[in-house]
């Protein structure tokens, strides 16, 4: 049996990739960070990760996968493209049992039964799925215990959107009713092999305390569908076939103004509305 190599004797990314003959593919949202300056700030950003379990998508290379190891994380690494497999059972066997490959799709996985407990979730997520991987965790049964997610910029900044700017909208309104959501990294398009079209930013999600109930998130995702998908109509208008200026009275809010002047607590108001109407 070959014994357990050290994650320091492990050759760099950009080796790793060429021995093993890879190449990025566009399909897969590939867009590799092979400097572990960069990974190992990002690790701590998501942090502290000792002793911790840490669901990661799309490890590729494994560049942020070595670095959550170093951390001391117990990482379950879900990648869907098969050709990274080998070169990351490499880093499974340096990482002597704390990293377990799941060959796979991240939008079909039970990550209750990878993770057996209670499990962070830190990616340099493919653009593509990116924004439903979020809505999945923030609103599905299993929710992480933080989430430490890298989107194109112009994502991470509509995600942490404050009310009245151009950036608000339902995913800054369903991140915040749920989380604590800040742009903790900026990245430029060149960080990345090869590079995107546009820049990056990690967005770190930490669950409020008291998280709404999973009927009034669902009434959430319901009201913001409707009000922003209009959003230069007053809500009385937007929210027309779900109650308007009814619901908007029995939720405290005034019919007369846009989605995009309405703050989280006033959709939550909403949402309740929604939720309490007579079936
Ligand atoms: N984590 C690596 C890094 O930072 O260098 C790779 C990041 S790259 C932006 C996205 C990774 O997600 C790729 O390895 C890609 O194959 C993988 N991927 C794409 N779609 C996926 C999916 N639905 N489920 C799991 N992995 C996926």
């Amino acid at each position: 049996m070959t014994p357990p190599i050290s994650l320091e004797t492990l050759p760099p990314l950009r080796e790793s990739l060429t021995e093993h003959g890879l190449l990025a593919r566009k399909s897969f949202g590939q867009h590799f960070l092979l400097d572990l300056n960069i990974t190992r700030k990002i690790a701590r950003l998501a942090g502290p990760l000792e002793g911790q379990t840490v669901i990661e998508v799309g490890p590729g290379p494994g560049g942020l996968t070595r670095a959550l190891l170093e951390a001391g994380a117990r990482v379950i690494a879900i990648e869907k493209d098969p050709r990274f497999l080998p070169l990351l059972q490499d880093l499974a066997e340096a990482a002597d049992g704390a990293l377990t490959l799941v060959e796979g799709d991240a939008l079909r996985v039970d990550e209750a039964a990878l993770a057996g407990g209670p499990a962070h979730v830190v990616s340099n997520l493919p653009y593509n799925v990116g924004t439903p991987l979020l809505i999945h965790w923030l609103t599905g049964s299993w929710r992480p215990l933080s989430m430490s997610l890298m989107f194109q910029k112009e994502v991470a900044d509509r995600i942490a959107a404050a009310p009245g700017s151009d950036a608000y909208g339902r995913l800054a309104v369903i991140s915040q009713a749920v989380c604590r959501a800040q742009v903790v990294m900026d990245l430029p398009a060149r960080a990345f092999t090869p590079p995107p079209k546009v820049a990056s930013a990690v967005v770190r999600l930490d669950p409020l305390p008291e998280p709404p109930a999973p009927a009034l998130v669902s009434a959430l995702e319901r009201i913001t569908a409707a009000a922003f998908g209009q959003r230069r109509k007053m809500l009385r208008s937007s929210l027309k076939t779900l109650g308007g200026a009814g619901l908007c009275e029995a939720g405290g809010i005034s019919p007369d103004v846009r989605a995009e002047t309405v703050d989280i607590a006033g959709f939550l108001a909403l949402a309740g509305a929604l939720a309490d109407q007579p079936a």
